[in-house]
Parts: C-alpha cells; sequence; structure tokens
C-alpha cells in the first residue's frame, strides 16, 4: 500500500485520513496545531467507534486502522514517505500556493499532489508547482467516510496516467470517482451554489419563509434535507466564498450572491458552526428551530 500524507487535521483532513487508514494505507496526518490533531484523532476514534457498534468494522480493524496513522506539525517530515498527498488545509488561495510550493520541495518527485479544495483552481495551484502534470483535484464530500463522491478534476496540465492512478485509489477507498475538468466550481459547487443561492433569494425577496422553501425542496425534490438547512451545515462564508469564486471566474452576473447571505456572513451568522444561520442551532443540530428573525 502506498504511503499517503494528509494536509490539514480539520473537519475533512481527519476523515480523509480516517478512509485511507481503514483501507490499509499508512497515513501521515499532518497539521500546524498540535490541538487539531489531538482533535482530529479523537474524532476518527469516536467514528470508527459508531462503526463498531454498527458491526461494519471489528475491534481488530479499528486498531489496526488507528496503528496505520502517524501525526506530524511539519510538512517537510510528514510527507518524506508520501506517494500521495491530499491537501486539505483551510481554503485560502495564498496559504495553498504556499503549502504547494513546500509539497513540491519536500516530497519525492515521484509524488502526486492532490488538493480536496472546494473551489480554487487546481490549474493554478499546479502552476507553482515544477511537477503539474502529477497535480490533480481530489474533492471528498462532508461527513468523508459516509459519502460515496470523489469528484477527480483534472488541471490543466495533469496527465493521463495521474488521473487514471487518483481514480482507481478512490476506488480502492470502496468510493465512486467521477472525473471533471477544472473551471470555477468544478460540477459539485457550480451546480450546488447557485440552487442554494437562489433559495436564499427566494427568502430575501419574500417569496416564502425559510420553513416552507427547505419543505418544497425536501419533499417536493426528495432532497434529503433544503438548502438552507445544508447552507448552514455547509457555512455561509464558505458558501459565500464558493460563489464569489463563480461570479469572478466566469464573469455572470447569475452567480452574484445574494446580499442577504453577504449581510449574514458580515453579521457573522454563520450557521452551524458559529450557532445560528437560517435556524437556531443552540438547542442540537438535530432540532430545527427557525433563527428568530426568519421565525
Ligand atoms: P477546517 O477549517 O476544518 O480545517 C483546516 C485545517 O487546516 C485546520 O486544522 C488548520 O489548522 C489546518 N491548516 C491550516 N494551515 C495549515 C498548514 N499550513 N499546514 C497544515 N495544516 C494547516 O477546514 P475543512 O472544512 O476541513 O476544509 C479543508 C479543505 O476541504 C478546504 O479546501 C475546503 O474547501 C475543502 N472542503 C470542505 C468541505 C466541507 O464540507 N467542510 C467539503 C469539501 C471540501
Amino acid at each position: 500500500m502506498l504511503n499517503v500524507a494528509v494536509i490539514g487535521s480539520g473537519t475533512m483532513g481527519n476523515g480523509i485520513a480516517h478512509v485511507f487508514a481503514q483501507h490499509g494505507f499508512p497515513v501521515a496526518l499532518i497539521d500546524i496545531n498540535q490541538a487539531a490533531l489531538d482533535k482530529a484523532l479523537g474524532t476518527i476514534g469516536k467514528n470508527l467507534d459508531r462503526q463498531l457498534a454498527k458491526g461494519t468494522l471489528t475491534a481488530d480493524e479499528k486498531a489496526a486502522t488507528l496503528g496505520r496513522l502517524t501525526t506530524y506539525t511539519s510538512i517537510a517530515d510528514g510527507v518524506r514517505e508520501a506517494r500521495l498527498v491530499v491537501e486539505a488545509a483551510t481554503e485560502n488561495i495564498d496559504l495553498k500556493l504556499k503549502i504547494f510550493r513546500d509539497l513540491d520541495q519536500h516530497a519525492p518527485p515521484e509524488a502526486i499532489l492532490a488538493s480536496n479544495t472546494s473551489s480554487i483552481s487546481i490549474t493554478q495551484i499546479a502552476a507553482v508547482t515544477q511537477r503539474p502534470t502529477q497535480v490533480i483535484g481530489m474533492h471528498f464530500m462532508n461527513p468523508v467516510p459516509v459519502m460515496q463522491l470523489v469528484e477527480v478534476i483534472r488541471g490543466y496540465a495533469t496527465s493521463d496516467a495521474v488521473t487514471v492512478q487518483v481514480m482507481d485509489l478512490a476506488r480502492q477507498l470502496s468510493k465512486t470517482p467521477v472525473e471533471v475538468n477544472d473551471y470555477p466550481g468544478f460540477v459539485a459547487n457550480r451546480i450546488l451554489m447557485p440552487m442554494i443561492n437562489e433559495a436564499i433569494y427566494t427568502l430575501f425577496e419574500g417569496v416564502a419563509g425559510v420553513a416552507e422553501i427547505d419543505t418544497v425542496m425536501k419533499l417536493g425534490m426528495a432532497h434529503p434535507m433544503g438548502p438552507l438547512q445544508l447552507a448552514d451545515f455547509i457555512g455561509l462564508d464558505v458558501c459565500l466564498a464558493i460563489l464569489r469564486v463563480l461570479h469572478e471566474g466566469l464573469g455572470n452576473p447569475k452567480y452574484a450572491p445574494c446580499p442577504l447571505l453577504v449581510n449574514m456572513v458580515a453579521a457573522g451568522r454563520l450557521g452551524v458552526k458559529s450557532g445560528e444561520g437560517f435556524y437556531s442551532w443552540g438547542h442540537g443540530t438535530k432540532e430545527l428551530v427557525l433563527a428568530e428573525r426568519f421565525a
């Protein structure tokens, strides 16, 4: 099994490290923040316990999975042996460009460098390395251990061989890879974010309330949750950042973020992570309570 390094141990990084380790890959999990690494190991342990309780994993498999994980606070140390690096650090272009320059310097020359970015150009990331043919998007969905899809994004220079290898690696994780090209938002967010934005416009223009919009989309379209609830889960700041990438990158006014979304983010109403968005999340994430403003 090839050595994998995962950069960033937040929401996505811990899930990505979990699935690779569970499927037999030795994983170096790297973060600048030791507390984030400790928290990630705790989360992985809890998620493995949940699989154990469901009977989808044995106690031996849990121990073996944890045994394949090593943590590092330095990229140089963590990627020395890696054949595949999956970067899942904070969504910030300057940070990602710096990380990829460091990866290019410290990872073995044959290593594939993948990014889990939701919206940043793979082509732009690849261009700061000396190996653009080996740079690719490997976009996992949240929560990683549960969601089936991996969007595999080919940058302008990504080679056929690297694409085939990454598609195959995703299958080895029991995921379904889908190959797409590198344009703003790729496929998942190109379609999802305008739907969320339109739901917010529908609220903003007074067509219907939060509960009504989400109920129409849940019951009428058989979506597991409504677009406003989903926006609260993703984080309204994240939705706004992705819409800005679509708006700027595609130059079409139809992607302009709704002013209500812009205002909510400016006011710090970010959804689940801040305790309030379209819903109030102080009551536990299972119970849907409309935020006071929308009640
Ligand atoms: P997060 O904020 O939960 O975690 C980011 C982690 O990166 C933090 O632990 C932080 O300490 C670490 N980090 C920051 N700078 C670093 C550096 N220089 N070296 C190593 N680690 C560093 O973020 P997240 O939600 O896990 O998102 C990570 C990536 O995944 C982003 O590119 C995001 O767009 C993408 N993504 C997120 C989701 C989602 O639903 N959250 C879904 C798909 C893709």
